[in-house]
Order: C-alpha cells, then sequence, then structure tokens
C-alpha cells in the first residue's frame, strides 16, 4: 500500500488545481520529459483542471514547456523567486538576487569549488549551483548567513529567505480565486516540501527526498511519471481512462 502521513486517508472532495514540479516529476532521472506525464496534463485539460508548473529552473526553460503543453495558467520559476503571468507576459520578482549573490560570494572565499549552474545565466532572484559539492557542506559554510539552502536533487538553491514556490503558488493562486488548500500538488525534492504541506492532497514519489515524502498525503508506488499519473488519479481528479489509453 502506499505510505501516507496520515494526514488525510483520502483526498478531500473537490480539488479545483494540480500544482506540479517538473524535474523529478514530469521527467525520469535524467530530466527527460515523459509522454505519459505530458497525456495526463492534456487530459486534465481536456477536463478543464488548472495545471500550474512549480519549479526551480529558470523561466525561459519553464515557458517552453508550459507553451509545448499549451497550458495558460501563472508560472512559479526559480523555486518561487519569479511568477510569471501570460496577461501582457508580466513577470514578478518575488525574491532579491543580490541576497544569493552574497551568500555565493562567501562560499567562493571559504575555498569551496562550487559552481553555478550553465541557466543562472537567465536566472533573476536567486542562485542554483550544482550538486557536485554536498548541500551539507554548502549549509555549514553557510552556517549563520541569512540564506534559504534547498536541495532538489539536480541543484542547491540559495535564495533569499522567505521565498519559495509556496508563497509564490499563494500570489498565483489568488486571482483564480484559489488555495494551495484546493490543489493536488505534486512534487519530488526538498524545495516541495512547503507547497506539498500546504495541499489539499499532496503526492510525492518513491524517488521523493524523505522530507517531501513526509510531507506527502500520498506516496505513489511508481517513480518518476508513472507515479505522477497515479498521483493524479489518487486524487479523482481525472475520469477513468477510456479504452483506447
Ligand atoms: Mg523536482
Amino acid at each position: 500500500m502506499p505510505r501516507s502521513r496520515g494526514r488525510a486517508a483520502r483526498p478531500p472532495v473537490g480539488l479545483k488545481a494540480v500544482v506540479t514540479d517538473v524535474d523529478g516529476t514530469l521527467t525520469d532521472s535524467r530530466r527527460r520529459l515523459d509522454p505519459t506525464a505530458l497525456a495526463t496534463i492534456h487530459r486534465l485539460g481536456e477536463s478543464r483542471v488548472p495545471v500550474l508548473l512549480a519549479t526551480g529552473n529558470v523561466l525561459p526553460v519553464a515557458l517552453g514547456i508550459y507553451r509545448s503543453l499549451g497550458l495558460t495558467t501563472p508560472i512559479v520559476a526559480e523555486n518561487g523567486g519569479l511568477l510569471y503571468r501570460r496577461a501582457g507576459d508580466r513577470v514578478r520578482r518575488l525574491a532579491d538576487p543580490a541576497v544569493a549573490l552574497r551568500a555565493f560570494r562567501r562560499l567562493r572565499r571559504r575555498k569551496l569549488p562550487v559552481r553555478r549552474l550553465f541557466t543562472d545565466r537567465w536566472r533573476e532572484s536567486e542562485v542554483a549551483l550544482d550538486t557536485h559539492v554536498p548541500i551539507s557542506r554548502i549549509r555549514s559554510a553557510l552556517r549563520g548567513f541569512p540564506i534559504q539552502i534547498e536541495g532538489t536533487g539536480f541543484a542547491i538553491h540559495l535564495i533569499e529567505p522567505g521565498a519559495g514556490k509556496a508563497p509564490a503558488l499563494a500570489l498565483a493562486l489568488r486571482p483564480l480565486g484559489l488555495t494551495l488548500a484546493d490543489c493536488l500538488v505534486l512534487g519530488d525534492g526538498d524545495n516541495d516540501v512547503e507547497m506539498l504541506s500546504a495541499a489539499g492532497w499532496a503526492v510525492s514519489f518513491p524517488s521523493g527526498s524523505r522530507a517531501a515524502r513526509a510531507a506527502a498525503d500520498y506516496v505513489t508506488r511508481a517513480d518518476f511519471a508513472q507515479g505522477f499519473v497515479e498521483g493524479i488519479k489518487s486524487g479523482g481528479l481525472l475520469p477513468p481512462p477510456s479504452r483506447s489509453r
């Protein structure tokens, strides 16, 4: 049986939207998008269930996936540092990059061989590091420094304290008349814990971090995209598949 944190034995009736992480949730372990997950997002669209992407990746990458999926909802990118709205292509920055850059410079001064991700050339609100330096060493070097440090499994994010996917989602959902309590939320990383904890129905995966699994109402049997489909079904948001699927 799937493990549950026991917060709720079954999903609440009337979930209205889906919030999903991207890397490790819509992709496989090598970050390849999985057609199974994409087809499920199309089905949610056909059922008029809004789907929001909440990713640690930069906006250009998120926007490419979003457009390919035909989504029109807000996007939470940069781990909550940026909020994009399609109407007018508005981008709101929710974290001060100067805070993250100060932390990054401190790591360099302490001679940690940290490397920013290639995609940081498009990152506007935070700093994302390659995972070759363990997060424990980064935490230790930044002890006492006013910075939030979060691992996604694919990167280590330095972001202004108080920022994150959950506060950005609260802003993203407000114009839709929704909160995270109205949403089925799926995620696999430590950076997903806060949004999972506030979700109406929270789904994580066997491959998810220990903290993400602990924050979930439902941990799927399958990993990655198959787990995504299972997680969506666990929330009762999709009609049973037709025989052709
Ligand atoms: Mg992830």
